[in-house]
């Protein structure tokens, strides 16, 4: 007996209702995903559920698995780091720790961000004012890494003083950026949603790249500099070969997953298709995971490169100059930040969901 399209489809919806999970429709409009239309689960949800949706076909189990992988691998490949090193408590590896630690928490936020995202409409606002707060920590974390071992200060020539400020315009940058990613979430600005979360996101990504740009570039065509005051060519030029392909790399990748979030490739080509697995935020999650581990490569071989042109004596403390304590109290200060606004946006946004919640469910009785 052949099944017709309308009989597979009813059975599909009896399946996924057998998990408890609901459609389009029946799901809150602050829940909704565009182009998604099957998977979702109900809000609110206990936490037991939560866990157990870990292993449900849900439009959000890959979401959690795609960054709960990456953060597992991190926490490996930080362990494997720390035994090969001689000497891994040294200062100069610190920038290091802390970008692979800022990967860490963002992995873990966002695995949990998308697990309890379902909780109830207040805990999914603060569960995504975490994430995107871990991200900004991150931003941070990477230019720290770039800053200290990519391009620091000394390769800059009469340009470093224009750099000393540097740490403080970037904590507030990033603090306004992630300030920015608050307020996409109000329901007034649901249709710039994706223009102001992920082109903030952009744009920091390229200046907080500005250093890698300036080295690729004294790297690649030293003959440009050869007469500039603004670069110190033969310090700058200690660097290793890989570093330029490392760095296409990556801003390709960039650019890619860029594109993949902000269209969101391929559900909109195919609405209904893409529910459970291959839609954009899992491609997204995958390709940022990808991104990210090679910025912590970069920096890896950037720390190895420094450490050993310092035993060799080609580099010396003095011509380093990079300043932890300016970027130390830059971090707090953007901690402070975004602590603040992220505890008043989330009260704020938990307020408002809750009520048009509150108003639907009017409307339905
Ligand atoms: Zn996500």
């Amino acid at each position: 007996m052949e099944i017709t399209r309308m009989e597979l489809s009813a059975r599909y919806d009896k399946w996924m209702r057998s998990f408890g999970l609901i459609t389009y429709p029946e799901i809150y409009a602050d829940s909704r995903e565009d182009f998604i239309w099957h998977g979702y689960r109900p809000s609110p949800s206990s936490i037991s559920y939560c866990l157990k949706s870990l292993f449900y076909p849900t439009n959000e189990t890959l979401n959690v698995w795609t960054h709960f992988i990456p953060f597992s691998l991190m926490i490996w490949r930080s362990y494997r780091i720390y035994q090969s090193l001689d000497d891994p408590t040294n200062p100069e590896t610190y920038p290091f720790w802390f970008e692979t630690f800022a990967l860490i928490i963002l992995f873990f936020s966002s695995s949990c961000a998308h697990l309890f995202s379902c909780r109830s409409g207040e805990g999914r606002e603060i569960c995504f004012c975490i994430d995107y707060g871990s991200i900004g920590i991150t931003s941070f974390a990477l230019s720290v890494a770039t800053n200290a071992y990519l391009c620091p200060l000394h390769c800059y020539g009469n340009l470093e003083d224009l750099f000393l400020p540097f740490p403080a315009l970037l904590a507030v940058a990033c603090g306004l950026i992630v300030c920015v990613t608050f307020i996409s979430r109000h329901p007034s600005c649901q249709q710039w949603k994706t223009l102001l979360r992920f082109f903030p996101f952009i744009a920091l990504c390229w200046v907080l790249l500005t250093p890698c740009f300036h080295r690729f570039f004294v790297v690649k065509f030293p003959e440009i500099f050869e007469n500039s005051r603004y670069v110190n060519l033969t310090e700058c030029n200690l660097v290793k070969e890989r570093f330029p392909s490392e760095f296409i790399l990556i801003l390709c990748l960039m650019n890619v997953t860029s594109l993949v979030i902000g269209i969101k490739i391929p559900e909109r080509w195919f609405p209904g298709m893409f529910d459970i697995v291959g839609h954009s935020h899992q491609c997204f999650h995958i390709l940022s995971a990808i991104c990210l581990y090679m910025t912590n490569v970069m920096a890896e071989n950037g720390m190895l490169d420094l450490i050993k042109l310092k035993r060799q004596g080609l580099l010396k403390d003095e011509n380093l100059k990079f300043s932890f304590r300016e970027w130390l109290m830059s971090f707090v200060f953007f901690l402070a930040i975004i602590f603040t606004s992220g505890f008043y946006a989330s009260k704020v946004l938990g307020k408002i969901v809750q009520e048009q919640r509150r108003r639907s469910n009017l409307k339905k009785t």
